[in-house]
């Protein structure tokens, strides 16, 4: 497909997406092949292929060859680790703590946040959490920061007046606004992307902090039957960071 085409679909997709006079059905064929011709005319990436060929590796390579695990999983599952990571698409927990399936409950959200207890707002956070300590009582909850952070970008970007442009993102990383306020008071004359290397680690000790507004957690770190730990990985450098709470370096536990 030569390229003024793909622009004349790109047209005609937008058209299509736009027409509300357009029977359902034949919107949606049509949709359907403008996007196999988009796929054949661009770079060759066809998503169900790659997902069809990801499954079929992983069944032949893990499922098959790893009976006995599988099998136990098939049963049921007792994580030790919950972790919470960021979603960039570059810091996949299994893949670089080589976590095994069965060995990690994950929770993955912008800029790897905890936020406070609270059954209104954050209730999808606090299911997964209520879950991981009560049920599947996990020993150890790390939180894991990263290099390059957008979501704390993001947050050290929001002006000193608090003014948001976007539907959700700033007002969910405003969840860690107390660690960026510590950050620019520590850290005045640090150029902005020190400081928000700063902050991707003070963010997570925020995290940490916050996980101990939810009862159970509390409890748990009490009884010393689960241990809270705060992580960095560096995926420009290579490296990873572990430390465990520290109380000292976050005094605020709520956003
Ligand atoms: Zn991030």
């Amino acid at each position: 497909m030569a390229n003024d085409k793909y622009e004349e679909a790109i047209a005609e997709l937008s058209k299509l997406l736009s027409d509300k006079c357009e029977l359902q059905g034949v919107a949606a064929a049509k949709v359907k092949q403008i996007t196999a011709d988009l796929a054949a005319a661009g770079d060759g990436f066809d998503p169900v292929e790659r997902i069809k060929s990801g499954f079929a590796h992983f069944k032949k390579e893990k499922f098959e060859k790893n009976p006995a695990l599988y099998g136990e999983l098939a049963k049921g599952q007792s994580p030790k680790f919950m972790v919470f990571a960021c979603s960039d698409s570059r810091v996949c927990p299994s893949h670089i703590l080589d976590f095994q399936p069965g060995e990690a409950f994950v929770v993955r959200n912008i800029a790897n946040m905890v936020p406070p207890y609270d059954q209104t707002k954050y209730s999808g956070v606090g299911a997964a959490i209520e879950y991981a300590v009560l049920h599947l009582k996990v020993e150890n909850i790390v939180v894991i920061g990263h290099s390059c952070c957008g979501g704390i970008k993001g947050l050290m970007s929001i002006p000193d007046d608090g003014a948001t442009s976007s539907d959700f993102i700033e007002h969910w990383v405003k969840i860690c606004s107390p660690a960026k306020t510590k950050v620019k008071s520590d850290h005045s004359s640090l150029s902005f992307a020190e400081q928000c290397a700063h902050c991707e680690k003070e963010a997570v000790n925020l995290s940490l902090g916050n996980l101990l507004t939810y009862p159970f957690v509390r409890e748990a770190a009490v009884k010393k039957t689960i241990a809270v730990k705060g992580a960095h990985y560096d995926f420009v450098k290579g490296t990873f960071e572990l430390w465990d709470l520290d109380f000292k370096l976050s005094p605020a536990l709520s956003a």
